[in-house]
């Protein structure tokens, strides 16, 4: 099944790397995939960081090959303004989300000027107050729609610990307000799609691999690609993705360069 694929899209948190370590045997299969000639695209969710900065960790992390990068935040400014106009926006998150936003030709609303926004932007924050989640909820109350780089529920760090995601600080948003968020990164699909185009791959010459059934997998698979479920821990059901993988070693037997 894998033997036959052209490129592979990875996952980054808890697939790639933990933290700031790389998974056992990432390095060595990402190097051997890379010297057999397929193509190598990332993936990431990440709410925080650009593509061009993925790429330098892929890099300092010992994957200089690491070309193709893809984050929520190179495409974020422009599905605001697809679906919503020029807008004034309420950015709660890093500061790499409110550049990224400004650079969608948008106007930022501070957060105490949040009646006047139009649209509400929310990604992990690591600044969070209560008083930037009352006025990101009452904006969406009011009928500004929500959007998000990601619902990821946990963001994956070293040891197995993690740290509350994106998702988590979107559920109480738009719990407090009573509304739906629109979702930018995966499962949806602008970002696979966006990867197969720099890989100049058809979906069906492809597989994503990733840790996440919800995003990484249903996203794959509803783009037409092959998917590949890395579940180092305890194994999920059967046929929860076309290739469950307990480890780097394992993928590289299924890809034919282990
Ligand atoms: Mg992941």
């Amino acid at each position: 099944m894998l033997a036959a694929c052209r490129g592979f899209v990875f996952d980054l948190d808890g697939c790639v790397w933990q933290g700031e370590v790389l998974s056992p045997g990432a390095g060595e299969v990402l190097t051997a995939l890379h010297r057999a000639g397929r193509r190598i695209a990332f993936l990431t969710n990440n709410s925080r960081a650009t593509g061009p900065a993925i790429r330098a960790k892929l890099h300092r992390l010992g994957l200089a090959f690491a070309e193709h990068a893809l984050t929520p935040l190179e495409i974020i400014g422009s599905v605001v303004a697809e679906r919503f106009g020029r807008s004034r926006v309420l950015v709660i998150g890093a500061p790499e989300l409110t550049a990224a936003v400004r650079a969608g030709g948008h106007d930022i609303v501070d957060v105490a000027a949040f009646r006047t926004a139009t649209v509400v932007v929310v990604g992990n924050d690591f600044e969070l107050t209560y008083e930037r989640l009352a006025a990101a909820a009452r904006a969406a109350a009011a009928g500004a729609p929500l959007v998000t780089p990601n619902v990821d529920p946990r963001l994956p760090i070293e040891g197995g610990d993690f740290l509350p995601g994106s998702g988590a600080i979107v559920a109480a948003v738009a719990t407090a307000a009573g509304v739906r968020p629109v979702v930018v990164g995966k499962p949806e699909s602008p970002l696979f799609r966006m990867a197969l185009r720099r890989l100049g791959l058809e979906p069906a010459e492809a597989a994503m691999v990733g840790d996440s059934l919800e995003s990484d997998v249903a996203g794959g698979r509803a783009v037409g690609m092959r998917t590949v479920l890395y579940a180092p821990g305890a194994p999920p059901a059967p046929g929860a993705a076309d290739l469950v993988v307990r480890s780097f070693v394992e993928l590289a037997r299924a890809a034919g360069v282990g």
